[in-house]
């Protein structure tokens, strides 16, 4: 499977993808710049595919659907018309890879996760970011650190491809918050001043993102109250 990544918006991305003669695009929050990179490289969508029911990751679908006719797969929460419901424990097809659908609930109820087990892809929309995670508009603290043990389980060298480029803020607010890891330490040094650093490895993550490290629901709230006061 190829990753295209395309910004959008103030710091979102959304990604064009193609497996096969497949072509999806992930979380298109406007349609304009997809539109435009689409263009520019001759490729109509087959598939919208949306994570979560957030403005900032659906408002392009209507343009794209109109444009190109293509079809959509999302979650429950989601609004408008459906052909497949991305849910838990179910696969969904694209060319020649089939995505492994996660329920990652905390930052919206019904977000999901996308993980294609042949390349080693996941899609993680506003559950996880490069050294951070979403904030908790809908979920407790228990399931957003539930759902970071689903990340925790995929294999180390997943490439992570997010939501959003919150990168800086977050390397320094793991500085902040753990002053004493040098992973965390160099790896802020690395990401801070460097553009786009999408995608992300798990290893990496596993390493240097307090919400992965984080042992306890407690560990986690702490991390997560003290970053929205940040
Ligand atoms: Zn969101
Ligand atoms: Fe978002």
């Amino acid at each position: 499977m190829d990753v295209f990544i395309v910004p959008i918006l103030e710091d979102n991305y959304a990604y064009v993808i193609q497996s096969g003669d497949m072509v999806g695009v992930v979380d298109p929050g406007e349609a304009g710049p997809v539109v435009a990179y689409l263009e520019q490289h001759n490729l109509k969508p087959d598939w919208i595919i949306n994570t979560h029911h957030h403005w900032d990751h659906v408002d392009g679908n209507a343009d794209l659907i109109e444009k190109y006719g293509c079809k959509v797969a999302a979650p429950n929460e989601c609004k408008g018309d459906k052909d497949v419901i991305l849910q838990d424990g179910e696969d969904f097809k694209f060319g020649d890879i089939a995505f492994q659908i996660f329920l990652t609930a905390g930052h919206t109820m019904g977000h999901i996760v996308l993980f294609d087990p042949t390349y080693r892809i996941l899609f993680s929309g506003d559950t996880l970011f490069v050294m951070g995670c979403g904030r908790l508009f809908e979920g407790t603290h228990a399931d957003m650190f539930k759902s970071m043990q689903v990340i925790k389980s995929f294999p180390p060298e997943t490439a992570i491809y997010c939501g959003h480029e919150y990168t800086a803020g977050n390397a320094k607010f793991a500085t902040h918050i753990m002053p004493d890891s040098a992973d965390i330490k160099s790896r802020a040094m690395e990401v801070i001043g460097q553009g786009c650093t999408m995608p992300t490895m798990l290893a990496t993550e596993l390493a240097t993102n307090p919400y992965l490290i984080a042992k306890s629901i407690e560990d986690f709230k702490k991390y997560r109250t003290a970053k929205d006061n940040f």
